[in-house]
């Protein structure tokens, strides 16, 4: 077993799966089929960088309260760290380090030049005032001035966070360095140097993974039956992409429960009951309410996970009835489910590959900022989908000539970039 001492234990409890020994698993598995050798996996199973502050914020009463946030830094051997800053409450150090990784895989595997981060803070931002968030996100920031910049570490939006948060940090940042810095995060608005097209990104990613997976099998969207778990960010976008395209989103959930509908859920008219019930799905005229756990087991043809790790395990993944399983999540299917639907012949498109449209509109965004020059959005859409499209099928081609399922083959594309790039660059000193 390997060491990861930058990291505390997680608790020793048996039901809990540890997303970082998770990812490492996954590492160790690619690796294994790459051949790497133990110096290389030990180096890529370290975070290169890990921090912790405490982030002191006075509430609206007047009372202080100390938070703890993190930001890890996997590597940057392929560029500058690239991620996330996520505000949950399920937030710990080793989920933030696993996701971290992901990103550096995520990255390589698209072939844009950055390294992998993430970071976080364990809070529920629906019980803090705006005023309050403003004050946690620049604090936060402002204690991690010196390890973030646009050519060292790029924050972007996660679960929890939007462009308002990045637009407080890159004016945090810009106001210590006492100039406007854009580059420092992505996700931002568009008036401060933001993407067109960055809001839907994620969401149309996992559309065109999901259109190119069926495509393979010589279906098209239209008319297939979707779950989608989860309506936030990535899960509305992607529901409004799908059925635009065709597709019947049979059932949608929150954290609050799901609806259902054999006909098909009417997507936009859906987004604006949750606009004007505080994000609230629930009594959606013409649907049923289902629980989390019945939207899983559906009978469907593409199970869209959108919301949070380890929800597909071990215990419900015999009944799981969807052909493909989507991950739009980091992390939804844990390794055991993973091993289960792919011996069943269930077709699941990894996180790595399936999400990464987010990022990679990030990516495009930090270029324009670089080059002071921004384009339409047919062109961000056009650029992105490209950049997708060609990840899929390097994944495709390789999962056939290595006879390797589509998850092991992404690893192997991500990881074998950066051990390569680690080889090439060798060890300092
Ligand atoms: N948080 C997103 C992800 O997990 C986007 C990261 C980014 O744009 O840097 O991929």
């Amino acid at each position: 077993m390997l060491s990861k001492s930058l990291l505390p234990p997680e608790p020793a409890s048996p039901a809990h799966i540890c997303p970082f020994d998770q990812a490492c698993s996954y590492l160790e598995a690619a690796a294994k089929e790459l051949n790497l050798n133990q110096g290389l996996l030990e180096i890529l199973s370290h975070p290169r960088k890990v921090v912790t502050v405490s982030i002191p914020v006075k509430l609206d009463n007047g009372e202080i309260q100390v938070l703890a946030g993190h930001r890890v830094q996997h590597s940057d051997v392929l560029g500058p760290y690239k991620g996330g800053i996520r505000y949950h409450p399920a937030v710990t150090l080793r989920e933030v380090s696993a996701l971290a990784m992901l990103m550096t895989w995520k990255c390589a595997l698209l072939g844009i030049p950055y390294g992998g981060a993430k970071g976080g803070i364990a809070i529920d931002p629906k019980r803090y005032s705006v005023g309050e968030l403003e004050r946690i996100s620049r604090r936060y920031i402002s204690e991690l001035i010196k390890d973030i910049g646009p050519s060292v570490d790029i924050p972007a939006p996660d679960m929890g966070t939007s462009a308002r948060e990045m637009a407080w940090m890159m004016d945090t940042y810009s106001v210590n360095v006492g100039h406007a810095v854009p580059g420092v995060v992505t996700g931002k608005p568009l008036s401060i140097g933001g993407s067109l097209g960055r809001e839907m990104a994620t969401g149309r990613g996992v559309m065109i993974i999901v259109r190119e997976a069926l495509a393979d099998q010589g279906k098209s969207l239209a008319g297939v039956r979707v779950a989608i778990q989860g309506f936030g960010n990535v899960g509305s976008a992607v529901a409004e992409l799908l059925s635009e395209a065709g597709a019947k989103i049979i059932a949608v959930s929150t954290g609050a429960g799901g609806i259902f509908s054999e006909v098909g859920l009417d997507i936009p008219k859906l987004k604006v009951y949750a606009a004007k019930n505080r994000k609230s799905i629930m009594g959606f005229p013409q649907s049923i309410s289902i629980s989390n756990a019945d939207l899983l087991t559906l009978p469907c043809d593409v199970l869209i996970p959108a919301a949070l790790e380890n929800q597909i395990t071990e215990e419900n993944v015999n009944q799981v009835q969807a052909k493909i399983v989507a991950e739009a999540a980091n992390g939804p299917v844990t390794l055991e489910a993973n091993l289960t639907l792919e011996a069943r012949g269930v077709t699941v498109l990894p996180d790595i590959l399936t999400n990464a449209g987010g990022v990679v509109v990030s990516y495009l965004e930090w270029v324009q900022g670089l080059s002071y020059v921004f384009w339409d959005e047919e062109r961000v859409n056009r650029e992105m989908e490209h950049l997708m499209v060609q990840a899929y099928h390097r994944v495709i081609q390789q999962s056939k000539v290595r006879q390797i399922p589509f998850r092991l083959a992404a690893y192997t594309l991500g990881v074998g970039r950066v051990a390569q790039a680690l080889t090439d660059r060798g060890l300092y000193p």
